[in-house]
């Protein structure tokens, strides 16, 4: 495939370090807090990425962190810890919070069809490791211990790696809270690998080091981790777009001057979600997770929809009449789907084949996503039979990772289960999605058309005996329970 690498600014040809083999990682999420849906548009992006790169018939491994520890508020190295900014909210421990976000953000990677990458480190369980590495980097000269803390040595590179080609606003991310003048620092850009306790008292969680007790900088867990779980090349590091400054430039620095060779080929950054007041965050009032989107009648998959119809490296605009007509869009192509019924025939292959090129190439120049989801139209509109358009849109949801199928499916399904609830002269029930009170309710309706009044009663009966409430209305009935 062909695809941006922010590293070189151009488009090109995917590449491997071991030709088939791809080494895949992404940055995690900081769990002390839900993530909103626009950190979740860049896990949807990295998913669609991951699983193209299946489907072209690449062996992935892809390796993602979940920082525990060592998030301060600012993405550098000032500000109060994450972590513990969540723990005092919710007056839990540390441990506690991290649990249950953790568990949140997979929930909500769950709904959005976001396969869990082959392996989730998170940092508290790799401390050994970041004190091997900084360790060895102070050894290279390119680490110091002062005022209490380690930090990484910029001025000892040959070049400090900044991905130049995004906006002021992106590169501002790391400065823009809380900058404090660090005294420590023999450089602007040096940064913390190790904090002892001396700078932060009341961090909650210390281990002991060869620089004192206390804890991980950001940056180096996913250098270490990365480094641990993909080797000492790496093909392919996802991120949101505020990632890349400071923290994915420091993670080149301290990788390449440990490895002592190039690192990281390829740069994969996907663009905010923005709001019409901005960038979407958890600071600002616009806070959307997944669950609010289901309390407000979204299927999360059209959530889904709505990112792949834009590009990676767009900024996209939420607002809820976008989602509507993204949500209406992906109903009427599972409609379409469900409609898909015919079984004469089999699969056309070389139609099949056809289809598939043109979404490989598609898909497969810079993950257009958008154009994937044309090709779903184009497979509709084909002159082959239903048996073909459902074995191709299956394929290319291994990408899409849509559910078409599933869903439509599922529509059928409570398309008959509407139809068989409606009795002669078109009484309807309106209840709960159980047949058989919908059965009942209908016998009622019967025998009171026949005026059996007894039979009609005694049904009521026992519904009531069931918790079950029938209201009579024009055309047929609706029951809840009670
Ligand atoms: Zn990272």
């Amino acid at each position: 495939m062909y695809l941006y690498n922010s590293a070189t600014h151009k488009k090109e040809e995917f590449k491997t370090h071991t030709p088939g083999r791809v080494e895949m990682y992404t940055c995690g999420p900081t769990v002390y807090h839900f993530a909103h849906i626009g950190n979740l548009r860049s896990y949807i992006m990295e998913d669609a990425l991951e699983k193209f790169l299946r489907y072209e018939g690449y062996d992935v491994n892809r390796v993602m962190n979940i920082t525990d520890v060592g998030h301060l508020a600012s993405d550098a190295d000032t500000g109060e810890d994450k972590m513990l900014k969540g723990a005092r909210r919710e007056n839990k421990s540390v441990m506690d919070i991290a649990r249950f976000y953790t568990g949140a953000f997979f929930d909500d990677c769950a709904k959005l069809n976001i396969k869990t990458p082959d392996v989730v480190q998170p940092a508290t369980g790799l401390i050994d490791e970041f004190i091997k590495v900084v360790s060895g980097l102070i050894e290279k000269g390119y680490a110091y211990a002062a005022g209490g803390n380690v930090y990484f040595d910029t001025s000892r590179l040959d070049r400090y790696y900044v991905f130049n080609d995004h906006d002021e606003e992106d590169l501002a991310v790391g400065v823009r809270e809380g900058v404090e003048e660090d005294a420590n620092k023999r450089n602007k850009n040096d940064f913390v690998l190790w904090f002892t306790k001396c700078k932060f008292e009341d961090q909650a969680l210390k281990w002991d080091s060869p620089w004192g007790v206390g804890y991980p900088g950001w940056h180096i867990e996913c250098s270490c981790i990365s480094m641990k779980y993909n080797g000492e090349y790496l093909d392919l590091h996802c991120g949101g777009v505020d990632n890349a400054f400071p923290h994915h430039t420091n993670e080149i620095a301290q990788s390449e001057a440990y490895l002592g060779h190039p690192w990281c080929a390829q740069w994969f950054h996907v663009h905010h979600l923005n709001t019409n007041s901005g960038k979407m965050s958890k600071s600002k009032g616009e806070f959307l997770t997944v669950s609010l989107l289901e309390e407000k009648g979204y299927d999360p998959l059209a959530y889904r929809f709505f990112c792949l119809q834009s590009h990676y490296r767009k900024g996209l605009v939420f607002s809820w009449e976008n989602l509507d007509n993204a949500a209406g869009a992906y109903h009427k192509l599972i409609k379409r789907i469900a409609a898909l019924t015919g079984t004469d025939g089999g699969v056309d292959e070389e139609a099949a084949a056809q289809m598939k090129e043109k979404f490989l190439a598609q898909v497969g120049n810079d993950l257009n996503t958008s154009m994937g989801i044309t090709c779903l139209y184009d497979v509709l509109k084909a002159p082959v039979n239903d048996v073909t358009k459902r074995a191709v849109l299956a394929d290319f949801d291994r990408v899409l990772s849509l559910s078409l199928l599933e869903k439509a499916a599922a529509l059928r399904e409570k398309e008959a289960a509407q139809a068989r609830t409606a009795g002669a002269d078109g009484f309807t029930v309106q209840g709960e999605g159980d047949p058989a009170i919908d059965a009942l309710v209908l016998q009622r309706a019967e025998a009171k058309k026949a005026k059996n009044f007894a039979e009609a009663d005694r049904i009521r009966d026992e519904l009531k005996a069931r918790g079950i409430e029938i209201t009579d209305v024009p055309g047929g009935a609706v029951w809840k329970r009670l």
